[in-house]
């Protein structure tokens, strides 16, 4: 009774991969549907990184790309590139302040509530560090490495006081870090903010392992204390926050001094990014590259709740559904051009697989003319327009009305969908002057998104059921199939930015 158990065994680990099954025809509804059944199935756990979710969802993804007839292009024949992340979580902290007043040194009380910490290290402490005041931290490193560097920043976290492209909150803090700052403490002006921020923080915080990217001490901080704090060295938080917006603005030391401790759970694991190639006729003209994140959030429903895992149908299996039918079209030798497929992880962490791949990427990425990441694109029924995240940012828009044109597809020119410019995975590439963009009909619609951000986005209710609208992202699904083909042939697409072209040979 044990020896056929045993067969069956084997066979299961053995997936059949004696024929490739690169597909022929336009994508369907129930091909996409199989898939983010597996992906979004309980089983997989929520595909939280570095647990039995993510092992499942990695190989489910390079299994599928084995079988459709691409190659490992992590490395070393390896389908799965190693992402080292680290989640500290904060556990306690503790802290005082002093100021001189001109006479002697004098402490300032906060309230234990008002500032929480988290150090880079299990036991992290600073002492009699000066304070300095950073207005927003928009400044550029070197004109505030002379200022702050081993000192203690105070920033404001509000992403928009009033000025277009001002730099986001993420960019700001790393470049205060990058100019040597040993702490950094975010002022959080609103009461309701601070106090979802500081629920937050005692949970898990991923991010890149590796020097640099963490100042020693970071923490949040509330109103009322940056207040009390300001006033014992004559300052008013108001108008310091209102000159923070000037152009002029300087950095200020403050004659304030801190001591800061924090205790913190750091959890150090490896994740992966998955990479596979299709190999083009003439690889010397370039690459494309389609992308999306696989990982999503393991557990996030309420405490109690029946359903907690968090399956994440719609972001991000669905647009992981999409790269793999897409290319299962497009290995049937007729691309010029290589074209890579990559499914990234902690992309719900700020897009840390695809910072780690673009810091580090197997293969030269100024070899690409192209890249496509397909997030979310199971909102919409068929027949929508086109949304492009990234549309106006490259020289690549009438490429794009093209293939639309030719595929009887209209482009959304709202441009509205550009709102989630810097919150996708594309965005890390067009950082590199890549160009690069999210396509998707599910962002055409303003109030379909809207219900959805409000609604099962990042909840226990994002999974596959029969309000998953699947016509859009077949109709998207095609044309990442035709966005493949243009791009990837050198008839069709002659690059304007590939190291090889006629454009950047001419030597102009
Ligand atoms: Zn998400």
């Amino acid at each position: 009774m044990r020896f056929p158990l045993f067969i069956a065994t084997l066979m299961f680990l053995q997936p059949s991969v004696a024929h490739a099954e690169s597909a022929a025809g336009e994508i369907l509804e129930d091909d996409l549907r199989g898939h983010i059944e597996i992906l979004a199935s309980d089983g997989f756990a929520g595909r939280k990184p570095g647990t039995i979710g993510e092992n499942k969802t990695v190989h489910y993804i390079a299994t599928e790309w084995r079988k459709a007839g691409l190659q490992p292009a992590a490395g070393a024949d390896s389908w799965y590139a190693p992402v080292a992340l680290v989640d500290r979580t904060s556990l306690s902290e503790s802290f005082a302040f002093q100021y001189d007043n001109g006479k002697r040194v004098k402490s300032v009380r906060i309230d234990d509530d008002q500032l929480l910490l988290r150090g880079a290290k299990p036991i992290s402490s600073l002492s009699n560090i000066p304070l300095v005041h950073l207005g927003y931290g928009n400044q550029t490193v070197e004109e505030m490495e002379p200022v702050i560097s081993g000192k203690l920043a105070l920033m404001f976290l509000s992403s928009r006081p009033g000025v277009n492209g001002f730099p986001g909150y993420r960019e700001r803090k790393a470049n205060v870090i990058a100019a040597g700052a040993s702490g950094v403490i975010t002022v959080i002006k609103s009461e309701s903010r601070f106090a979802r921020a500081a629920r937050r923080f005692r949970t898990a915080n991923t991010s890149l392992d590796g020097e640099g990217k963490h100042a020693d001490m970071e923490g949040i901080i509330g109103w009322k204390a940056v207040t009390k704090l300001l006033r014992k060295v004559d300052l008013d938080a108001e108008d310091l926050r209102d000159e923070a917006k000037s152009e002029i603005f300087q950095p200020l030391l403050l004659d304030i001094y801190a001591d800061l401790s924090a205790e913190t759970q750091v959890r150090s694991y490896v994740s992966h990014n998955v990479i596979g190639k299709i190999a083009g006729r003439d690889p010397a003209s370039g690459a494309v590259l389609f992308l999306g994140h696989w990982d999503h959030l393991g557990e996030c429903g309420p405490k109690n709740a029946d359903d907690r895992i968090c399956n994440g149908a719609v972001d991000n299996a669905s647009g992981i559904s999409l790269l793999i039918e897409t290319a299962k079209r497009l290995t049937d030798g007729k691309s010029d051009r290589d074209i890579y497929f990559l499914a990234t992880t902690a992309e719900e962490s700020g897009l840390l697989g695809a910072r780690a791949f673009a810091e580090n990427p197997s293969f030269q990425i100024d070899r690409l003319v192209a890249v496509f990441n397909a997030d979310t694109v199971a909102l919409a029924p068929n027949g929508k327009l086109i949304a492009v995240v990234g549309r106006g940012e490259t020289d690549l828009d009438e490429d794009l009305e093209k293939v639309a044109a030719a595929h009887d597809r209209k482009i959304d020119k709202t441009d509205k969908a550009n709102a989630f410019i810097k919150r996708q995975d594309a965005y890390v590439f067009l950082e590199r002057n890549i160009p690069a963009f999210m396509i998707t009909s599910a962002f055409s619609d303003q109030k379909r998104l809207d219900s959805y951000l409000e609604g099962r986005y990042h909840d226990a209710s994002d999974e596959l059921d029969d309000q998953l609208l699947l016509g859009g992202a077949v109709d998207d699904a095609n044309f990442h199939v035709a966005l493949g083909r243009y791009f990837g042939n050198v008839e069709t697409y002659k690059a304007k930015n590939a190291p090889n072209s006629a454009a950047n040979s001419a030597g102009d």
